[in-house]
């Protein structure tokens, strides 16, 4: 598979006829459980020595695990483990990593809904979460390192304001701490970036957005990056390296050394927590994953446009969008994202929050709602929705302020999407 190029991988990667009826779409396995074959087969499948086997599909089903070994391709990971929601990819993710008692180490600049996991409910689990302010100060990642933090983490392409992650300098201050990075690629996708190759250990995604691309199905990605060392120090990650009492003992780095992390967050976490996708959800993912390279040069195209425009219009103060000249993340763009920076393009109106109220109301294509990645444009003014629960002094940090707008690209037509724009700037 793997010499095949990127559009090839992501229409075949994972996929096979059915063995069964030779169908070539990948089939939903609307199914919760599977025969074993005899009760030998049963008990090698549940001691996790039989790995081909399908037991019960908030482990593992074989549409599933179609998106899982695509993505995991698309990657360039070892294993994937898909979830119901990019939300539980975080968490999981994480969670694989820091038990209470440990530490994270966070930028600052997250999609609403991690700033709030990471912030409020890490701490009720007992895992303590510093979030870096400025993610381009690596003595500020630095700085934060504890004895006990297990993981750094950030999104490639910060939402909303797209900040561009330098993930190779982020990376190496991880490991001068012996800790993995863990980054949330949502935004720009395998497609126009691979955080694996600049260092990265694991990849979170939320599938609901670009991945997923048509706005109908919510769920999450875990990759395994496979190259983190757990034996390198194994009393630090005794999940993985010490012997397993929820399992017979069995020791994940030393049964499965390729992929221990991917293995055992299947088998503990999700098997524990449950947040499994429905094979439907599965199958949705597929069929969005299949036009990924076209929609998403179809995204960046139209958004380019955009953002120049916008940043010519009198009523806009700044737009935020790295693949402008002007933007300081300009640089780490054209390092990270050669091929585009994505559909996400920010801009902060002159007039507020008023102003930024008024615009949103006043917009007839693009649709008002809290999504990003649709075939559809869509816009959101995150002072009063996203990132409404933030604090004041929070939001600063968020780079929410008060005017700011963000907006998802569709794949209309261009000239109706900076019709669009113009009727609701007049309003604004
Ligand atoms: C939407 C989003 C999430 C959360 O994903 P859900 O599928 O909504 O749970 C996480 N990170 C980023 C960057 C997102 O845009």
């Amino acid at each position: 598979m793997s010499e095949w190029g990127f559009t090839t991988r992501q229409v075949h990667a994972g996929a096979r006829p059915d063995p069964t009826t030779g169908a070539r779409a990948t089939p939903i396995h609307q199914t919760t459980s599977f025969t074993f074959t005899d009760a030998r087969h049963a008990a090698e499948v549940f001691a996790l020595r039989d790995l081909e086997s399908y037991a019960y599909t908030r482990l593992a089903n074989p549409t599933t695990a179609v998106v899982e070994e695509r993505v995991a391709d698309l990657e360039g990971g070892v294993a994937a483990v898909a979830v119901a929601s990019g939300q539980a990819a975080t968490a999981l993710a994480l969670f694989n990593l820091a038990r209470a008692g440990d530490h994270v180490v966070s930028a600052a600049s997250l999609y609403g809904g991690s700033h709030g996991l990471l912030e409020h409910t890490f701490a009720d689990f007992g895992v303590a979460v510093t979030f870096v302010r400025d993610p381009d100060d690596l003595d500020e990642w630095r700085a934060a390192l504890r004895p006990e933090t297990k993981a750094l983490y950030a999104e490639t392409v910060g939402n909303p304001r797209g900040n561009v992650l330098d993930i190779a300098a982020v990376a190496e201050v991880a490991h001068g701490a012996g800790v993995p990075l863990v980054v949330d690629n949502t935004v720009p996708t395998p497609y126009l970036c691979r955080p694996l190759e600049h260092g990265a250990d694991v990849v979170v995604h939320s599938t609901t957005k670009f991945l997923s691309g048509h706005g109908t199905a919510i769920g999450g990605v875990v990759v395994d990056g496979g190259r983190f060392d757990f034996t390198a120090e194994p009393a630090r990650w005794p999940g993985l390296t010490g012997p397993d009492p929820a399992y017979h003992g069995v020791v994940f780095a030393e049964e499965f050394p390729d992929f221990a992390y991917a293995m055992r967050l299947r088998t503990r976490l999700l098997r524990d927590l449950g947040p499994a996708v429905s094979p439907m959800g599965s199958f949705l993912l597929l069929n969005g994953i299949e036009t990924l390279s076209l929609r998403l040069d179809r995204h960046t195209a139209n958004a380019v446009t955009a953002a120049r425009w916008l940043a010519e219009h009198p009523a806009v103060s700044e737009v935020h969008y790295a693949a402008l000249a002007t933007s300081p993340w300009h640089g780490n763009a054209e390092r990270y994202l050669p091929q585009g920076v994505g559909a996400i393009v920010a801009f902060d109106l002159k007039g507020g929050l008023d102003a930024g109220l008024r615009f949103v109301d006043r917009l007839d294509l693009f649709s008002h709602l809290a999504n990003i990645g649709d075939v559809r444009s869509l816009v959101i003014h995150p002072a009063s929705t996203t990132h409404a629960l933030l604090a004041p002094e929070q939001q600063v940090i968020s780079g929410v302020t008060p005017g700011l707008v963000r907006l998802s690209i569709g794949l209309e037509g261009i000239d109706d999407i900076i019709g669009d724009l113009a009727t609701g700037l007049a309003a604004s």
